[in-house]
């Protein structure tokens, strides 16, 4: 039986050019993806957004944000229920979260899917709960450290086992951060999430100020070494990549 993936867009972000590791002085509008996986056993998503509070103007975090001259755009019909709702899939259902990394952007949503497993690479969670790192980083227990039932693995992992779902480890983003790779009947599929933002990145290789260069910039060539001729890289935070016409399909044909 074939697996589905879709790509939905969780709201936007609007920061400056370089804020995005783009040139320019502007400010640009970058989407907040994640992805829904659905296979014979079981229902799986990449990562899964913002948390819905930030539909709040007045949300803390958001206001926190706002200070570091980062916003936020983000409507009832953006959150990880909406999307699953208009595909017919019950959040209670989801069955695993492969979590690339713990930023608020990729693990916010995860209150909306209750009774998911995270898969999570062991070193980034454990920075998650390591004092200095977590600083660091910027990896708030809030968005997290819900209770859910957590598998932690180290670099590669095949989540159902027959090679269609697997982590690939793409650390220096954070410590622990991953990728997967797809081959779904839409293709093969590398979701790249925040080992890269966009395109312009994998050529010009601006990584965010608190992030460790030469891990992500070897993260990097891993992937990209990865591909083969049909791949397609789908990159983190890519306006490009998710415009009038989507890499990905939001939903059923
Ligand atoms: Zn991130």
């Amino acid at each position: 039986m074939a697996i589905g993936l879709f790509g939905c867009v969780c709201g936007q972000f609007h920061s400056p050019a370089s804020g995005m590791g783009m040139a320019g002085e502007g400010r640009v509008k970058a989407p907040v993806p994640f992805y829904v996986i659905e296979h014979p056993d079981g229902v799986a998503l990449f990562d899964c957004g913002l948390p819905t509070a930030m539909a709040d103007p007045e949300d803390s975090y958001l206001r926190q944000l706002r200070s570091q001259d980062l916003d936020v755009t983000f409507g009832p019909q953006d959150t990880v229920t909406s999307h699953l709702e208009r595909l017919d899939i019950d959040p209670a259902r989801v069955r695993y979260v492969v979590l690339s990394h713990l930023h608020f952007d990729h693990a916010g949503g995860l209150h909306q899917v209750p009774n998911a497993t995270l898969v999570v690479q062991r070193r980034e969670w454990e920075a998650g709960f390591d004092r200095d790192l977590s600083r660091r980083y910027f990896l708030p227990t809030r968005f997290f450290d819900l209770g859910h039932p957590v598998k932690l693995v180290d670099g590669e992992h095949d989540l159902f086992g027959d090679g269609r779902v697997v982590c690939i480890p793409s650390f220096g983003h954070t410590p622990g951060h991953q990728s997967v790779r797809i081959r779904s009947a839409l293709g093969d599929h590398i979701l790249v999430a925040d080992a890269c933002y966009n395109a312009e990145v994998a050529q010009a290789r601006r990584f965010p100020d608190y992030s460790d260069p030469a891990a992500m910039n070897a993260s990097l060539d891993r992937l990209l070494a990865l591909r083969e001729a049909q791949t397609v890289m789908v990159f983190g935070h890519d306006p490009g990549q998710w415009g009038e016409a989507p890499i990905l399909p939001a939903a059923r044909a």
